[in-house]
């Protein structure tokens, strides 16, 4: 066993429904304030999705909290053990769906949603023969890391998924279909809506990649390079196993590479994976003119560097 770091990082969801919502979310904004938490949660009418960070303390004051709430007491907390906090700020927004598709009737987890599997249960499913592994993110989390033979959905954000499994996975009603995210939220709704666009045979990984990456026995396994997080790790080792490799490229030579910087541009801001070498050379930029812009940050950061 190692040591235990000061800090930890939690990442959870719960679907259930919340009255008034948005008072509700001043009033956790107020006692996450108060505890000196840090991060990002969200506070809908059909549940909460957080991550937050704090010390080893505050952070099991919170799930003392959350676990006195009836409505939250059976939450299951992702726990990361860190060195320092991973976001800067404590924000509790209040918003109108957790993760939305935009439909006009919406899929509620609670009525409808694929098959829960464990890590073990998911590990196993992905090796039997013809079945599908839908990667239930965006095309940037999965460029760094994803399950071995997953499909890469083109889309930018979730609500582009229904339109996208209409185009290209119609015609596999019939065989099995595997989704997975970061941390099962997402694929409570997709797998959901999977089944009822008539797939008959949806199962979705329980707890998400960071679960399946903390099983003792699978330890990743199965999973290839890195996890996108959104908090300031930016992404999190999985694959505990000798098979560990990274799967992303840099894009300005293409070489293997799983960093993510952003472009120095602040109106650009654009993710791109991007080695020490091309930072130097493009000025963080991903473009002539980002690299030009006035306001570029590489180029005011760059004095400072020089001494
Ligand atoms: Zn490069
Ligand atoms: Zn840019």
């Amino acid at each position: 066993m190692t040591e235990q770091k000061p800090y930890r990082v939690l990442l959870y969801y719960k679907y259930v429904h919340i009255d008034q919502y948005e008072e509700y979310a001043a009033e956790h904004l107020a006692f996450c304030k108060e505890l000196e938490l840090k991060g990002r949660i969200l506070i809908a009418e059909e549940g909460i999705n957080g991550t937050v960070s704090g010390t080893v303390e505050q952070t099991d004051a919170y799930m003392e909290y959350m676990k006195k709430d009836p409505r939250f007491h059976d939450t299951f907390f992702k726990i990361d053990e860190v060195d320092q906090h991973a976001f800067k700020k404590m924000f509790v927004r209040a918003k109108k769906e957790l993760v939305t598709f935009r439909l006009e009737d919406d899929i509620d987890p609670n009525q409808l949603t694929g098959k829960y599997l464990s890590p073990k249960e998911f590990h196993d499913a992905l090796q039997e023969e013809d079945v599908i592994v839908l990667d239930g993110r965006n095309y940037y989390e999965y460029d760094i890391g994803h399950f071995r033979n997953a499909i890469r959905p083109e889309v930018e954000s979730f609500r582009e998924f229904p339109d996208w499994i209409r185009e290209n996975l119609s015609q596999h009603k019939d065989k099995k279909i595997l989704t997975y995210c970061t941390g099962g939220i997402r694929c409570e709704k997709l797998s959901g809506f999977l089944i009822r666009e008539g797939f008959k045979d949806v199962g979705q990984l329980h707890g998400g990649i960071v679960t399946y990456g903390k099983d003792p026995e699978v330890q990743g396994r199965l999973y290839d390079g890195k996890c996108y997080v959104f908090d300031e790790r930016i992404s999190v080792p999985i694959n505990h196993t000798e098979e560990d490799i990274i799967v992303g490229k840099c894009r300005f030579c293409g070489k293997q590479e799983d960093r993510y910087v952003n472009c120095a541009n602040p109106e650009c801001n654009d993710q791109m994976i991007c080695c020490e070498e091309c930072e130097t050379e493009h000025q963080r930029s991903c473009s002539t003119e980002c690299r030009e812009h006035p306001r570029n940050r590489y180029v005011k950061e760059l004095p400072v560097l020089n001494g």
